[in-house]
């Protein structure tokens, strides 16, 4: 399978009745780009820009991240680029924002909560974002919005950008990651041009363990019906508005998990780049009304284990 999924990875990755569905690559650094294409990803479905600020001992000026979005942009020669505003804060301190010490780091000033406190920031690397993509394709997500209200606030500053730099192909989304954000995926999709399901995060806030937790890893498992719910919610939201869904967490590269999730109609799987290949393999065995049925036998389940076990013997 490993051999075949090689050959074929530069092919779109459709079910055998002919339904596409989208599989990029997740970046941690823009020096990755080519390789990413190179394995087979249609594009960057998620690119984490902490890099870009933890790589400097101050905050990256405008034209340091002009040059290093450039980057990926010139290697993806033309795919789209989804890239998210700057998500540190909590457990992630940037050494030069001093940050006031928290009791509960993942539930504090972090992701676009931090952001919002910092503009100035924020709408330099929007303007950076917008004048490296140019003509090419690029999607922006903001991380760990838990309302239509913090989206509002983060597009405002973004629509003041884009009035300046227009970048001509452009989309302005949320990562869903946050539980209300899922439970209110109506309110946003009516506003929000796409979403991208963060399941690592939203997998630690639905059942309250800590994702990097060493003695409840075991339990920390995405694949658990609640996630799934929220997961549906979500679909079912954005395709009512007309709207794409991703999903980027780590959730999407589970084998188990991948007819599942194409199964709840997300358009978009986002995955480390080795597994591009296995991943459009494994979207390639299935049958729509097959992953569906699938989906719906998940949702049914009381637990992650019984949904690894329903989905083991289905
Ligand atoms: C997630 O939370 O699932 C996600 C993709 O973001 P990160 O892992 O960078 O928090
Ligand atoms: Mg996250």
């Amino acid at each position: 399978l490993r051999q075949a999924a090689h050959g074929r990875r530069h092919e779109e990755a459709r079910t055998q009745d002919g339904h596409r569905v989208e599989v990029a690559a997740n970046l941690g650094s823009t020096a990755h780009a080519a390789d990413a294409v190179e394995r087979g990803a249609e594009g960057v479905g998620l690119l984490r820009t902490e890099f870009v600020f933890m790589a400097h001992p101050q905050e990256p000026d405008l034209a340091t991240q002009i040059a290093e979005y450039s980057k990926a942009f010139d290697a993806l020669g033309g795919r789209p680029l989804v890239a998210r505003t700057l998500d540190v804060g909590g457990d992630k301190p940037l050494a030069y924002w001093p940050m006031p010490q928290e009791d509960n780091p993942f539930l504090g000033v972090r992701g676009i909560r931090l952001t919002l406190t910092r503009p100035e920031v924020l709408e330099t690397q929007l303007r950076a974002l917008l004048t490296a993509a140019g003509t090419r394709p690029v999607r922006i997500m903001f991380p760990m919005v838990k309302d239509i209200e913090e989206f509002r606030a983060g597009k405002a500053l973004f629509d003041r950008v884009q009035a300046q730099v227009k970048a001509a192909d452009v989309q302005l989304g949320v990562m869903i990651e946050v539980p209300s954000c899922a439970l209110l995926a109506p309110s946003l999709a009516k506003e929000a041009d796409f979403f991208s399901i963060g399941t690592n995060d939203l997998t630690q806030y639905t059942l309250a363990i800590d994702r990097g937790h060493p003695q409840l890893s075991a339990q920390s498992d995405a694949l658990h019906p609640s996630v799934l719910h929220l997961i549906r919610l979500t679909v079912e939201a954005a395709h009512a508005e007309g709207r794409w869904v991703g999903v980027c967490g780590e959730l999407g590269s589970d084998p188990q998990a991948i007819p599942v999730l194409v199964g709840l109609g997300v358009d978009e799987l986002s995955v480390s780049s080795r597994r591009v290949p296995l991943v459009k393999a494994r979207i390639r065995e299935l049958t729509l009304p097959r992953a569906r049925e699938l989906a719906a036998l998940a949702l049914k389940q009381p637990t992650a284990a019984a949904v690894r076990e329903a989905l083991e013997t289905a």
